[in-house]
Formats: structure tokens, C-alpha cells, sequence
């Protein structure tokens, strides 16, 4: 039976791609890398009810487990090639199961096939409904973008728009259905449930960001990340936080502020640019359609601090997600 779930798999995610020399079926893949490349490697998982709320539509979970990955690799500045799918399943009935398979694989192959991303293996378990998604991307020797090498001064940026997915998140936990209600909750559930790996945008910083990182645990704690790997601290203002009208329409103030501040899985990506560099990186990302706005700056010091719209500190005891505090 596995088997025939493996096969389904693969038929609808078929890819031709010139350097997969053996795909899925055989005891590992075998796969050329293009000389005098680095690969970029980076690996997710997804637990239901940890990552996803239980009864997640399977192509949404297609979709994400493979969008996460990807923005790993739109963070490092890299261009994705390959990936590996390790399914563990509930043992469930076997019509229910090919069911949720043939719409994740749907969903996967929705957002791997513009890509041209070719998944080359996997595994499939039973257990505890989890997806842990592997993905292998290209970028040239010593332009792979970190979070480590921002400068005092630097500019804070951040693409697209931040909170939309907290928002979701807390639509669904008070009970809005996609199907029902106004346009607004859809937009906010579909941030949720599809987000756009921002590959286009990590491309086009290489050699202009000094630090990348995505944003899925949060603002705070991932900018902080790059804080830590740069030894530097940040500074930014709150009303400079871009949102979606979808989010300023649907919660107060204050709220989209703690979305966009401390929410996770927007999967934006937040960089830092020297001065003189910001205005044609931000012409550049708006003709990519993501845009960029500029939030705040990196300063000496540790840490990131938050400024409201009247100049004061704010308390930022939002933590972001951890898994194990
Ligand atoms: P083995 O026991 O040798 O690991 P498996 O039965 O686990 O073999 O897998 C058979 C083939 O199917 C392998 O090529 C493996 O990479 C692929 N495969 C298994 N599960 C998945 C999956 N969920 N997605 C993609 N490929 C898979
Ligand atoms: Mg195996």
C-alpha cells in the first residue's frame, strides 16, 4: 500500500529536471550539482496541532510545508532545486488516506511547479500527523545572504506586509470559515494557510543586504536573531510596521501592531541595507511586486527596541514562539 501512496506522490508532482540523473523510487536519489555552486540546504517540520490547527485542508499543507522550506532559501539568497517529503500519517482507512495525499500533492506541486523545484524522495511513516519538508537550492560562492554582517547605521527593512497571518490564525480560533463572512477573513486565512516564499526578493538583495533572515517566529525574535549573529542591536519604530488594509480593517490598532510585531508565519523577509543602497533596493523589490518598506535601524548595542508613535519605548515582552520555553 505504501508503495502505491508513493506513487501517487510522485505522478503529481512530476518535474522534468536535467540534473535529478534518479528520482523517487530507488534507496536515495541521485542528483548532479551544477559546478561551482553552493548548496543550500535547509529542513522544516510541521506537527498538527503544533504548526497546524487539526482539520488543515491537505493541499494548504501541501503548500506550506513546501512554502516554509522555500523561504529558507528566499532568506539565504538562494534558488531552489530539489526537495525531500518525510509524511508521517494516522493510520486511517485507506480511501481517506490516498484522499489526503492526492490533495497535499496538489497542493505541493501547485507551488513547486513554477519553481521548477523536482521532489526527489522521501519517506512515509505512520504516526502522529507530521510533514517534514527538506529542500536544496543553488547560490554562487560567497553570495549567500545571512543573518550575520549588518553595520551599525544599516537600515532596516521588510517586505510585504506583517501580522496578516497572526491575524488569520486568530480568525480561525474564533470560528470564521473561509466560505462565509467577508473578503477580509478570507485574505487573512489564505496569509495563513499560503504563504509566498519571497524567492524573487532573497535574489535580488544578494550582494545588497548585509543580513536576511525570514520572518516566521516573529519580528521581535527573528530580527533579533540577526541582533545576535550581527552583535548589534535594533531600533524600530512602530508606526512604520507595514500592514495590509485587509488586517487594519479587521482588529484595532494595537492589536495589528502586536500581530505585525510578535505573529508568526508571515514569511516576509526582514534585511538590513546600508544607507545609500535603500531607495534602488526598494524600487527594485516594488517592481518585484513584494515592495519593502523601511521600519528602522541597526544601532550598537544588543537587542531589539520598539518605539510608539509618540517616540517611547514600548515594553517588549513578546517573545515570539518557543517551542520549548
Ligand atoms: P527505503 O525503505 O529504501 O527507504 P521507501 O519505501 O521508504 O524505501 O521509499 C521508496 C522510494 O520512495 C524512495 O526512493 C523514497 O525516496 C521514496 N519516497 C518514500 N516516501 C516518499 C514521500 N513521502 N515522498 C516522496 N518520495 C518518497
Ligand atoms: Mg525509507
Amino acid at each position: 500500500m505504501e508503495f502505491r501512496l508513493i506513487d501517487r506522490i510522485r505522478e503529481r508532482t512530476a518535474q522534468g529536471r536535467e540534473d535529478v540523473r534518479l528520482g523517487i523510487g530507488d534507496d536515495a536519489a541521485l542528483v548532479a550539482p551544477p559546478a561551482g555552486q553552493e548548496l543550500a540546504i535547509a529542513v522544516d517540520t510541521m506537527v498538527e496541532g503544533v504548526h497546524f490547527p487539526h482539520g488543515t485542508d491537505p493541499a494548504d499543507l501541501g503548500w506550506k510545508s513546501l512554502a516554509v522550506n522555500l523561504s529558507d532559501l528566499a532568506a539565504m539568497g538562494a534558488s531552489p532545486a530539489w526537495a525531500l517529503l518525510a509524511l508521517t500519517l494516522p493510520r486511517k482507512p485507506v480511501e481517506q488516506v490516498q484522499q489526503f495525499i492526492d490533495g497535499f500533492a496538489e497542493g505541493f506541486a501547485q507551488l513547486a511547479q513554477p519553481h521548477r523545484l523536482a521532489l526527489i524522495g522521501g519517506d512515509t511513516t505512520s504516526g502522529a500527523l507530521t510533514i517534514s519538508v527538506a529542500v536544496h537550492g543553488f547560490v554562487p560562492p560567497g553570495q549567500a545572504l545571512t543573518r550575520a554582517g549588518a553595520r551599525a547605521g544599516d537600515v532596516v527593512l521588510v517586505t510585504g506586509t506583517l501580522g496578516d497571518a497572526a491575524a488569520g490564525l486568530r480568525l480561525l480560533q474564533a470560528g470564521a470559515r473561509v466560505a462565509e463572512g467577508d473578503g477580509r477573513a478570507a485574505y487573512l486565512i489564505e496569509r495563513l494557510h499560503r504563504p509566498i516564499p519571497r524567492l524573487q526578493a532573497g535574489l535580488a538583495l544578494r550582494g545588497r543586504a548585509t543580513a536576511c533572515i525570514d520572518v516566521s517566529d516573529g519580528l521581535l525574535a527573528d530580527l533579533g536573531h540577526i541582533c545576535e549573529a550581527s552583535a548589534l542591536g535594533a531600533e524600530i519604530d512602530a508606526s512604520l510596521l507595514p500592514r495590509s488594509s485587509m488586517l487594519l480593517g479587521a482588529f484595532d490598532e494595537v492589536v495589528t501592531r502586536d500581530f505585525a510585531l510578535s505573529g508568526g508565519d508571515d514569511y516576509e523577509l526582514c534585511f538590513t541595507v546600508p544607507p545609500a543602497q535603500v531607495a534602488e533596493v526598494q524600487g527594485d523589490l516594488a517592481r518585484l511586486g513584494c515592495g519593502a518598506t523601511r521600519i528602522g535601524r541597526m544601532v550598537e548595542g544588543a537587542g531589539v527596541r520598539v518605539r510608539d508613535e509618540h517616540g517611547q519605548w514600548l515594553e517588549t515582552i513578546h517573545r515570539g514562539w518557543d517551542h520549548f520555553a
